[in-house]
This record gives structure tokens, sequence and C-alpha cells, in this order.
């Protein structure tokens, strides 16, 4: 039997841009223009269900090859992403619930995990929210300083954001995550440490923390460009990841990636199903998937997209079947990401081959990686491997180490 399959759609509507956000989101979209994008979503949904979804002829009355029908398949996590989810009123969530539902097998307990930006949710959206079957809430906290959220550009406060996890208690959510950002320009140790601090006060269950990401074109990044902010050295940046990671530990959250924690048994089932190269469905604007072997992603121009959907025909504008040599090198450098690591039984199981061999030419630098404590590698009695996994220390260079399997 094929195993559960994940539905990631994305909502790509905010209230205002952020200062470092290169996401594909729109501001200022009015209802219209939202009814149809979810229109256009409810269509791929059903283009879904009978495999048209990557282009070719339809899985179920024609010959497609490609992706098949998903008609029915069994989905335990459904992730809506952006953007800002919560800007969806209840009717509009409840639209693609039950679209989901009709196509796919939504497992009993399937997370359903719905992003959501403090100052953009009331206590009635948010039992509305629950009531149509989403279990899991994820806000962007990003910060609790005011001078830091003005960095980035956030609409809401240090208040709002307790607000919205008071509402979402009330609204029955026991299970939250809050995502967190460090490495801002201007941010300081004790402002770091305090948002860590007024953060796991609000004891969610989950917590995500990034190292903002300067991307061009942002206005952030002109900010830096013409010196009116200063960026945060390496050094700084490593300093605020570990004692981020040590602050969260002793508060009870263990490191399961190596930018996530969680309180025991609360690890977002969708993402790792990205790590652990499982299969997953992505929909709407820009949303990428993988599917039988085969990686797409959606068109990322509003009004392409909503014409194609309109006109019954796929929205995917680029697909890859994968080779094996490639969904092995994703296997590792996507688990090395776990603090687990890698199940290298897994690995020959799946590939057919040890990893040791595959990677043969690799294996020098990974020694000198394992000898200068940047990774771990266990053996079995008998020599061969069974797992590798990034130290602590190595989770700082993780893109080097890496980058020997790609
Ligand atoms: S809320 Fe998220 S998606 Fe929207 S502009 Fe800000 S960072 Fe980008």
């Amino acid at each position: 039997m094929k195993d559960n399959l994940g539905v990631y759609i994305h909502i790509p509507f905010c209230v205002r841009k952020c200062n470092y956000c290169d996401f594909t989101s729109f501001v200022g979209v009015d209802e219209e223009l939202k009814n149809e994008y979810i229109k256009c979503l409810l269509n791929q949904i059903r283009q879904t269900a009978c495999g048209r979804m990557v282009g070719g002829d339809c899985g179920v009355c024609g010959e497609g090859d490609g992706i098949p029908a998903l008609q029915g398949r069994r989905v335990d996590s459904v992730f809506f992403g952006g953007g800002t989810p919560s800007l969806l009123s209840p009717v509009q969530m409840e639209n693609i619930m039950v679209e989901l539902r009709r196509t796919f097998n939504l497992t009993e307990d399937c997370e359903i995990t719905m992003e959501a930006n403090p100052g953009t949710v009331t206590s009635w959206q948010l039992r509305e929210y629950r009531e149509l079957g989403v279990n899991r809430l994820s806000f962007g906290v990003q910060s609790m300083e005011a001078e830091m959220l003005a960095v980035l550009g956030r609409i809401h406060g240090e208040r709002e954001a307790a607000d919205s996890m008071e509402m979402a208690r009330k609204a029955g959510f026991d299970n939250v995550n809050l995502d967190l950002m460090f490495g801002i320009p201007g941010q300081t140790q004790e402002y770091w440490q305090s948002t860590l601090r007024k953060i796991t006060a609000l004891a969610p269950e989950h917590i995500s923390f990034y190292s903002l990401q300067v991307e061009e074109g942002t206005p952030i990044y002109n900010d830096i460009k013409f010196g009116r902010l200063t960026p945060l050295s390496e050094e700084d940046d490593r300093r605020m990841y570990h004692r981020g990671l040590a602050y969260l530990r002793e508060q009870g959250y263990h490191q399961y990636e190596i930018s996530n924690g969680a309180k025991a048994g609360r690890e977002c089932r969708h993402n790792v199903k990205y790590w652990t190269l499982q299969e997953y469905v992505g929909l709407g604007l820009s949303a990428h998937g993988f599917v039988n072997g085969i990686r797409y992603s959606c068109d990322e121009d509003m009004t392409r997209y909503i014409k194609t959907v309109q006109r019954g025909e796929s929205p995917v504008v680029w697909s890859h079947q994968n080779t094996l040599a490639e969904t092995a090198s994703e296997f590792m450098f996507t688990g090395l990401r776990l603090f687990r690591g890698v199940d290298l039984k897994e690995f020959q199981n799946r590939f057919g081959i040890s990893a040791e061999r595959m990677y043969a030419g690799e294996m020098a630098e990974l020694n000198r990686f394992c000898q200068q404590g940047f990774l771990s590698i266990d053996k079995e009695e008998d020599g061969a491997f069974s797992n590798m996994r990034l130290t602590e220390r190595g989770m700082d260079i993780s893109n080097r180490i890496m980058a020997l399997f790609v």
C-alpha cells in the first residue's frame, strides 16, 4: 500500500508586504479576485483526482502517464501556507475543505495546519476554522520586540501575538507553532533572549527558529546595501542560533530539525514529509509537489494561473521525473536536516545500493567532517553504515556538508 500523501495549499494574500519577503504573495487583493482564486484551487483539487495536474492526459479517462489519479488517496497532512491563509473567510475555507474531503480520503487524525499572522485573526474566525477541521495553527510571530518587528515590517506587535495565542487556545487549538526569526539587523543577544523568554511563556507546542535570509530586491536588502541597516555578523548569528537551541532544550522543546523544536510528539507531520521524501501534492500559485517520483511546480503568475485553470488545463509549468540517483541525493541532503539524521539501512533498501558505495568518491571529505566533529556516522558490527547525522556544530555548516550529495 502507498504511504499517506500530504497536501500543500498556497494562499498568496497578505495585508502588507514584509520587508524581507520574497514569497509569492499579493497585498490589497479584492474579494472578487480572492473568490476567483479559490474557485481555481477547487478546480485544481479536482484535477488531481484524475491525474491531469502535470499536464499529461487524464489518468482516469485517458492514457495519462506521469502523475497517477489521486482520487481517494489517503491524506494524513494538509498545510495551508502563504501568504497569509488566515485572510480566508471561514466560508472560503469551508469550500476548500469540502473539496479536499470529496477528492481525498483524509485520515481521522489528519494534521491540518493553517499559517496565520497575529493581527489577522479573531476569536470567531479561529473557532470556525477549528470547526472545519483545522487542528494546528502556525503563527508568524518572528519577534516579540517592537524594534525588531519594525525592521521586519510586520503588521503586529507583542500584544497581538499574545492575544492570538490566547484566542487559539480558547477556540480549542492544542497544537500551535510559533515562528521566530533571529539574525535581524540591530538585534542584540538580549533582544533574542527576551523574545525566547516571552515566546516560551506562551507555551506553544512547537517553535520554528530561522535565521533571517536577506533576499535581493527586498526592502531589507536595499536598506543594508545603502547602509541604512547593518547586518549581523555571522558570528552573532550563530551565537543566537546556539543560544536559542540551548534555551529551547531547557524549556522542554526537543530539536528534531535544524530549525525546528517541539514538545514530545508535536513535530510537524507535514514538514517531516519534505525531509523524508514522502509524497505531497502542491496546489495553488507557485506551489510545488512530489508525486510518483515527479517533482513539479505551478505557475507563479496570478493572471496566467487563473486563466489556465479556467480553461480546464493544468497550471503546472515545470515537472521533472527524478532519476534514482537524484532521489537518492535528495534523500541524503534533506534527511540530514533532521536531528535523527539519515537511516542508511533504509537508504540501502530504497535504492538497492549502500550509501558508502554510492558516495565512495565523497568518503574522504565525509570522514574529514567526522574527524572535525561536524558529522557523525554510526556503523554496524560488520562495518556497514547505519546512520549519518549532523552534530550541533555541523548544523552551522550544513550547506557545505549537504552539497557533497548534490
Ligand atoms: S506575512 Fe509572510 S508571506 Fe506575507 S508578506 Fe509577510 S513574510 Fe511575506
